[in-house]
């Protein structure tokens, strides 16, 4: 199978395609054709600033669908898998140049599509151009080890093998990267995949997909299928010929999966929620540690995996730096992302704006103190969109729920201790083990924090969030199950290890018993 170059026809529909700022019909991509659902039904995706702005429709498929998909990857997959790996990697090459010169159109329809503010959804296409790049750059390496045997004229060594079909199921937060953390290292690694995006976020996934077919990758090699969890997640997952699943989501969903793949011992990579924290200690530099904290609890209005749920403060600084924290964050401007001057845009959904006013009942109730924010803000537009205030709660203490649980909006929670030892204890005190940060002048410090926070990530002097493509990324606890995305430990998720030993001495020679 030779990786095709892609037509100027294909690329001025694409084109179009992103620009085009009116609804269209969007389709499942399965084995090369854009299809609709076999069911013909389909569903909105709505802008969670201004619902009445429609993106599109999208297939609302079911298992299918997804049995059409698999079939479709399962058959592609045994000539991609012959596709020596640095060719494959060519089109990832490829597809990073079409996401270069698409990025404004892609980050603007990514705005309209979840609400975050521009800035934040170009960086979400730099991700995957970063990804891209990276990832594409393992077609030349996808080491091995080769070591010396025990035995004469014998070598040992040990090469990776692509899987097969790889299912990918992604949440809405970051609508293009994790798609692209995914898709890229599954395809250089040489398996075929099925994704089935968040159906919030559907449209980001589509047109990187888009973009991969543009850039040469052959039929049946990337398949996309819309639809909810139950009807198009679930038999995924259970596929007899899906081999691996990869999951970002939440971890109650994550540990169904796990569930459901437990009973044909599938492999599960799996991303999951976190409860992350920045403490902050009495040596730090104040004003650094504002900074840190409006953006790490704030940006993506709080719906990050790795966003600053709790600030876990120093006694003797704790007034100055609520104090500045709270000036600070009422100065926050909501609204629609697309204007530049806007900070906050909306949460996901209604839905979701509920759930996060339903933890602020939680936390009055619980007793801790609500010192800004904890309505939703329907002044003016807002009131058509799904806004949340910018919320601080003090006086939290570690077993409130708002302490432990994942809220996923714009609600930080401040703790206040009186010693290294404590906050770290505080930090820890929950299932989660995703990011956490500590801001402090004093070396020592940081880093018998770093040796003894339990998480997956741990910033000094930055935010809780901020994770480079090179470096691996997942987290500990209720947070995964070992796997991790990103860096070179990526590639372990998505291939085999097959180990070689290649005898030429001409006689039978017996390991351990030879000697
Ligand atoms: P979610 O778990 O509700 O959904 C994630 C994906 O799973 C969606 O595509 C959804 O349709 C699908 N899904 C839902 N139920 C399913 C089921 N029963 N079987 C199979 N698939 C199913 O999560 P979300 O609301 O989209 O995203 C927010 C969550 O994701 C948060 O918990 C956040 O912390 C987590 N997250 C984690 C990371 C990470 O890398 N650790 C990154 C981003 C988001």
């Amino acid at each position: 199978m030779s990786v095709p170059t892609a037509t100027p026809a294909a690329r001025s529909e694409s084109r179009s395609l992103v620009q085009d700022p009116g609804p269209r019909e969007y389709l499942n991509l399965i084995g090369g054709s854009w299809t609709r659902s076999r069911s013909g039904k389909s569903f909105e995706n709505r802008n969670p600033a201004r619902p009445r702005d429609l993106l599109g429709t999208f297939p609302d498929s079911g298992p299918e669908d997804v049995d059409a998909a698999a079939q479709a990857a399962a058959r592609a997959f045994a000539a991609w898998r012959l596709v020596p790996a640095p060719r494959r990697a060519e089109a990832l090459y490829r597809a990073a140049e079409l996401l270069r010169e698409r990025k404004e159109d892609l980050a603007r329809l990514m705005t309209r599509e979840m609400g975050k503010v521009i800035a934040e959804t170009r960086g979400d296409v730099q991700e995957a151009i970063d990804m891209a790049y990276y990832i594409a750059a393992e077609g030349r390496r996808l080491f091995g080890v080769t070591v010396p045997s025990e035995l004469p004229n014998k070598i040992a060594m040990s090469m990776r093998q692509p899987l097969g079909v790889c299912g990918l199921i992604t949440p809405w937060n970051f609508p293009m990267a994790i798609p692209s953390w995914k898709i890229f290292p599954a395809l250089v690694s040489g398996n075929t995949v099925v994704i089935k995006p968040a159906s919030d976020t559907p449209a980001s996934a589509h047109h990187l997909v888009e973009i991969l077919v543009e850039a040469g990758v052959p039929e049946g090699v990337v398949n996309i299928v819309h639809g909810g969890g139950s009807s198009v997640g679930i038999p995924l997952v259970v596929h007899p010929q899906v081999k691996m699943i990869s999951f970002t989501g939440s971890s109650d969903v994550g540990k169904t999966i796990a569930e459901r793949s437990a009973k044909t011992l599938k492999r599960v990579s799996l991303e999951l929620g976190g409860k992350n924290a920045q403490i902050v200690m009495e040596d730090a530099d104040l004003d650094l540690a504002v900074e840190g904290a409006l953006w790490g609890a704030f940006g993506t209005t709080g719906q990050r995996c790795t966003a600053t749920s709790r600030l876990i403060v120093m006694k003797s600084v704790h007034d100055d730096l609520v104090r500045r924290l709270v000036e600070r964050a009422s100065k926050l401007v909501l609204g629609d992302g697309l204007d530049p001057r806007i900070d906050v845009g909306p949460l996901v959904n209604r839905a979701q704006r509920d759930r996060v006013h339903s933890y602020v009942e939680i936390g009055k109730k619980e007793g801790a103190k609500l010192i800004l924010g904890g309505s939703a803000a329907e002044e003016g537009a807002l009131g058509e969109g799904s806004f949340y205030r910018p919320t601080i709660f003090d006086g939290v203490t570690p077993a409130m729920r708002i302490a432990v649980e994942e809220i996923f909006g714009p609600v930080l929670s401040v703790i206040t201790v009186s010693s290294l030892d404590e906050a770290i204890e505080v930090l820890n005190g929950t299932p989660y083990g995703l990011s956490s940060s500590i801001y402090t002048r004093d070396v020592n410090r940081a880093m018998r924090a770093v040796r003894d926070i339990e998480a997956g990530i741990s910033y000094v002097n930055g935010p809780t969030i901020g994770a480079e493509v090179q470096l691996p990324f997942g987290g500990v606890k209720e947070t995964g199950n070992g796997h991790r995305e990103g860096g070179p430990t990526v590639i372990d998720a998505f291939t085999e290890w097959k180990s070689v030993y290649v005898d030429y001495s001409g006689r039978l020679q017996k390991a351990q018993i030879d000697r």
